[in-house]
Formats: structure tokens, C-alpha cells, sequence
């Protein structure tokens, strides 16, 4: 293990210019060995470069710090009294909008590729940090420094496991770059931002995806060989608004399946426990995010959180269908069946589960609210499990804004 710093600012900042700061001294750590955040670890890639160094400070699941996050990047943290800052994080404008045309192949629409691209094409930076995927392997990612459009286009659709974005850190040194766009989702960002001022950069843009429910590529065969009749062949696959699973397969052909037709007995265990700890679903830390949950059915939802974000959709405002945000339905009695429902690992037959999921589709909540309902229903699993299963860390580990979300429903007793 190397030698770990509590701080991220370089030493000469600190007035003594010839030590050499922490990072400079360190050196990844030695691939497939124990993480600092052990079976928490999300594999965000911080380990395996030099910036290993600040891992205590940074990494997402040893110390928790979204204020300090949130108001370095966005110069203040959320409003927690305005409800839609407590849930979705610091904005200065969301929006619905679909890329037209869309890029093939993309996983909605492809904003973020296309922003990508645009980023690389007027010169706002040097590289994009992006995951491509493994030429054996549909779902393992790669993550690179892409220098070229085309490196970006690469990297277009989910790689929906685990990530290690930031080991290509490490390739920062002596590449050049001194203008970057990363592409990442929230533990990533966290790590990122939180080793950011001693990035050898002038300029960081962060452009985040919402996330959660990841899994470990063998994680991600459990799951689809439970959720789909030809598991082999998926090459696509998202929770839509629709409160279905849809998955598209190399034949070109379409399955879905109703998320209350899950084999949750079976799934119970299959989600990282990073990702069962994880309450930065709308990546808190991102200049601009990009996801779909808070917009209608096939369209994308974005939320600019300050004007780098800004800048960052100037680059591709002009080629979107852009429309307002909406919201519509209540989800709460919903949240609060759902917590009984998981706890107990009911599993629906499938006659039930298509019952439920069209009546839920008619009524149920969309827009805004069906990213509240998606957001509490996460939270809640997720301060249980994280109660019980590391109940020293729950406290600190959950933030405020969880915490005040959590408050509003009934939990099973631990
Ligand atoms: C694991 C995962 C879970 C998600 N869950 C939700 C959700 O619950 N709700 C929601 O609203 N949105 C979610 N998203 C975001 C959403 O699915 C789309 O990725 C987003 O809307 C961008 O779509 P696009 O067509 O613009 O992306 P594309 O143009 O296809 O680009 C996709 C980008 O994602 C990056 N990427 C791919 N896999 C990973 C990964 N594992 N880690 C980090 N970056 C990656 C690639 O570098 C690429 O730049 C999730 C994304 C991921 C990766
Ligand atoms: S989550 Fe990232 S920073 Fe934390 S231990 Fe794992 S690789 Fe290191
Ligand atoms: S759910 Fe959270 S911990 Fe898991 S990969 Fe996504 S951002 Fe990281």
C-alpha cells in the first residue's frame, strides 16, 4: 500500500515547493488487490492510479462529503428546502430533450456522445474520458482517454457493470492534455472531484449519467440469465419509464418485461454492495447530467448545475428537441408498498406482474415524479441494507439529504 494523504493540494500551494506533493509519490495499487473500501469498493479506478494517495479522503465509501462536493463544484450546496434540489441536487435549469438525429447504436438518444464529440471538435477540450468496451466482450468496459470523435462514438451505450474510470488518470501525466471532459457516473465523479485540484489540467468539465443497481460482470450474468428468455443475445438493455425492463438483442428484436416480474428472491444479492450503499443516484457532483428518469417515456432529462454545465449543452443545444420537464401522479403509497414487497423477496407470477405493471403504467407516477419515486424506493432499500449489513457506518455514510428522504416512509424493523 502506498503512503496516504488526508489532503489533495499540492504541496507547493501549501508553501513548501520542493516536497513533492502526495500523488507524486505514490503509485497505483498492485491490480486484483484489496481496496481501502474493501467489499464496498465500487471500482471506480482511483486505486489504480497514482491519486491513490488521497483515497481516504476521496473515496466515496471511506468518507462521505457531498456539501464540501457540491459547493466546490457548484459554489453552494443544495436547497434542501426546495424539493426538487432535495431530490435531483444543485440545478440551474432541467430540461427534456431528444438528439434528432439520434446516434445509432447510442443507449437513448446519444446527448452525451454527441457532446462529446462537439467537445473534442471545437477544442473546449483536449480529451474526453469515456468507456469503451472490451472487443471480446459486449458488457466489459474500457475505460480511455479518447483524443478523436470517433473514439468518443466507441464509447457510445451502457457498459451497465462496474467501471474503473479513473485508472486512466494515470495516463494524464505528460499526455498533453490539459483540458478534460469526464464522462462518469456518481462514485466516479466523487473520487474525481475530490482529487481535482491536483490534476495536472487547467480546465475539468464533468459531464455525469444518473446510476444505480450496478453489478460486477458476473452479476450482470445473474441477472440477465433471470430477467431474460435469451440472456446470450442481449446487447442492450434499460428500466424505462414505463416501469418496464426493455432489452434488445443482436437480432435486432425487442423483449421487455414488467420490473414486478423480477425474480427479486434471486436478485437479492446480485447488486454490488457499493451499489446498495450508494445515495448519489443523480451524481450530485456533475457540471451537467444527462439520464432519462425525470423526462416522459423514450425522451432524456437533463440538469444543469452551473455554467461549465451550461457550456457543455451549448455545444449541442441547437441539434436537440428540447421540451419542458413534468411531473404527474403520486408515488409515495407506491414507495411504501414496494418496501414491504422487497423486504419479504415477494416474487409475482407473471400473469400478476403484467396486471400490476399495466395499471401501474396508467396511473401510476411519470415525469418528475417517477424519478421521486425511483429515488425513494433506491434510498429506502438502501439505508436497510446499509443498516444492516455495516450499521457502523450508516450514520455518516448517509447524507442529509437521504436521511431526510428516508424520514418519510415506514422501514421494516432491522
Ligand atoms: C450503470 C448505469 C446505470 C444508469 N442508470 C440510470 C438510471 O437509473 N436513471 C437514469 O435516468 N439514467 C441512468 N443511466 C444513464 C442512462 O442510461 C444513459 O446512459 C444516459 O441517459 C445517456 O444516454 P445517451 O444515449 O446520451 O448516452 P450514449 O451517447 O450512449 O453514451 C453513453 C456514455 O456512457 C458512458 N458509460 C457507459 N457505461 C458506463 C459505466 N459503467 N460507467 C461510467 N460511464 C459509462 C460512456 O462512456 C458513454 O460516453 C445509467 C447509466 C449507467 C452507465
Ligand atoms: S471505490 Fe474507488 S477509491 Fe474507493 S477503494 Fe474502490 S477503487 Fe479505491
Ligand atoms: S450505483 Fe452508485 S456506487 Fe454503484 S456504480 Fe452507480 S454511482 Fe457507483
Amino acid at each position: 500500500m502506498t503512503a496516504v494523504s488526508s489532503s489533495p493540494e499540492r504541496a507547493s500551494d501549501q508553501g513548501v515547493p520542493s516536497a513533492p506533493a502526495p500523488h507524486e509519490r505514490a503509485r497505483p495499487l498492485a491490480k486484483g488487490s484489496a481496496k481501502p473500501a474493501k467489499d464496498l469498493c465500487s471500482d471506480c479506478g482511483l486505486c489504480d492510479s497514482r491519486w491513490v494517495a488521497y483515497v481516504r479522503q476521496a473515496c466515496a465509501f471511506l468518507n462521505q462529503r457531498f456539501e464540501a462536493m457540491e459547493t466546490a463544484a457548484h459554489g453552494r450546496a443544495r436547497d434542501q428546502s426546495n424539493e426538487d434540489e432535495l431530490y435531483f441536487g444543485v440545478s440551474q435549469r432541467m430540461l427534456s430533450a431528444r438528439l434528432q438525429p439520434a446516434i445509432e447504436g447510442a443507449q437513448w438518444s446519444g446527448i452525451v456522445s454527441r457532446i462529446g464529440v462537439r467537445a473534442l471538435e471545437t477544442g473546449l477540450v483536449d480529451a474526453v474520458l469515456c468507456v469503451q468496451q472490451s472487443p471480446h466482450d459486449r458488457f466489459t468496459p474500457v475505460p480511455v482517454l479518447a483524443r478523436t470523435p470517433e473514439q468518443v462514438l466507441a464509447a457510445r451505450v451502457n457498459k451497465p457493470t462496474l467501471s474503473p474510470n479513473l485508472e486512466v488518470l494515470e495516463q494524464l501525466p505528460g499526455s498533453g492534455i490539459r483540458r478534460l471532459l469526464a464522462i462518469g457516473v456518481g462514485c466516479q465523479v466523487q473520487a474525481l472531484r475530490a482529487v481535482q485540484a491536483s490534476l495536472p489540467l487547467d480546465q475539468l468539465y464533468v459531464l455525469g449519467l444518473p446510476c444505480v443497481d450496478n453489478v460486477s460482470r458476473a452479476g450482470l450474468q445473474t441477472f440477465l440469465e433471470s430477467a431474460s428468455a435469451s440472456p446470450a443475445t442481449v446487447v442492450h438493455y434499460e428500466f424505462m419509464q414505463d416501469f418496464r425492463i426493455h432489452f434488445r438483442h443482436s437480432d435486432g428484436h425487442s423483449e421487455t418485461l414488467p420490473f414486478f416480474g423480477l425474480d427479486t428472491p434471486a436478485l437479492k444479492n446480485v447488486f454490488a454492495p457499493s451499489c446498495l450503499s450508494c445515495f448519489d443516484y443523480v451524481n450530485g457532483g456533475a457540471d451537467l447530467v444527462v439520464g432519462y428518469m425525470g423526462a416522459s417515456f423514450g425522451r432524456q432529462w437533463l440538469t444543469v448545475r452551473n455554467p461549465r454545465g451550461q457550456e457543455l449543452l451549448d455545444l449541442v443545444e441547437a441539434e436537440l428537441d428540447v421540451g419542458e420537464v413534468a411531473s404527474s401522479g403520486d408515488r409515495r403509497a407506491a414507495v411504501q408498498q414496494g418496501i414491504g414487497a422487497y423486504d419479504q423477496a415477494l416474487k409475482l407470477p407473471r400473469w400478476l406482474a403484467e396486471l400490476v405493471g399495466f395499471l401501474v403504467q396508467r396511473i401510476g407516477p411519470k415525469g418528475l415524479e417517477y424519478g421521486r419515486f425511483s429515488i425513494d424506493s433506491h434510498f429506502t432499500r438502501n439505508a436497510i441494507w446499509l443498516r444492516r449489513n455495516h450499521p457502523e457506518k450508516a450514520e455518516q455514510h448517509i447524507p442529509s439529504f437521504a436521511k431526510t428522504i428516508i424520514s418519510r416512509y415506514r422501514l421494516p424493523t432491522l
